[in-house]
């Protein structure tokens, strides 16, 4: 089966919990997915207070009932079994007001086990790399067109926040502004 190149721009809340919610339902109905998030931060620093709501989180949820298990050996599904209950209580566990380094190294850190499930021939499926650094910033300079041609993408997902280039150079700077002039987040 061909794999499923995703990338990401921003490996932030949006970005970390979209990529890792679609690989997962993607890993779900036997596609394979290889997750590539790039981040213009090293580390995860912010303090501010975030506010999620359950009834957000709960469309992130996923429900291990729909996993298939005519393309799972009886091993995988178990395995899948786990990790899906393990991301639910993850995702749900997010609820409440914390600070926005928590909530973006708790994704961060299952994004990683699922990359070593994935390497590690676990998942039957390809990994989930997050590449921080100022070298992975999409800028005028290095521009999102660069990073396809560099990472061959399937689907490229921006979600670098309020501002991001990468969003600019797709939409536009003016209608990427006044879209988001009013709204705190899309969490
Ligand atoms: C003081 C304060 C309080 C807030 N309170 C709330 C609240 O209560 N509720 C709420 O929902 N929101 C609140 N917010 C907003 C909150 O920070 C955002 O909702 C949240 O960060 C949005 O997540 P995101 O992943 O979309 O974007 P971000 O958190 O901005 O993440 C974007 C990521 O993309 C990366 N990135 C950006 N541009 C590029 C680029 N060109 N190349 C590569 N990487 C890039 C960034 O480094 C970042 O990691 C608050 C913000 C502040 C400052």
């Amino acid at each position: 089966m061909t794999a499923i190149h995703y990338l990401g721009v921003g490996a932030g809340p949006v970005g970390l919990a979209t990529a890792i919610h679609t690989k997962l339902k993607c890993s779900l109905e036997g596609k394979k997915v290889s997750v590539i998030l790039l981040d213009k931060r090293d580390t995860y620093v912010r303090t501010h207070g975030v506010r999620l709501e359950q009834a957000v989180l709960e469309q992130l949820v996923l429900n291990v009932d729909t996993i298939s298990r005519s393309i799972l050996s009886e091993e995988k599904f178990a395995m899948y079994k786990a990790l899906i209950r393990e991301y639910n209580a993850m995702i749900l566990g997010l609820k409440g007001n914390r600070p926005i380094k928590e909530i973006e190294e708790r994704l961060s850190a299952f994004a990683e086990q699922i990359d070593s499930l994935s390497t590690s021939n676990r998942m039957d499926d390809e990994g989930f790399k997050i590449l921080q650094g100022p070298e992975y910033t999409v800028s005028a300079e290095k521009p999102l067109s660069s990073f396809i041609t560099e990472y061959n993408p399937t689907i490229v997902v921006a979600a670098g926040g309020y501002r991001c280039a990468a969003t600019e150079q797709v939409f536009g700077a003016h209608s990427v502004r006044r879209a988001f002039d009013k709204s705190e987040t899309c969490f």
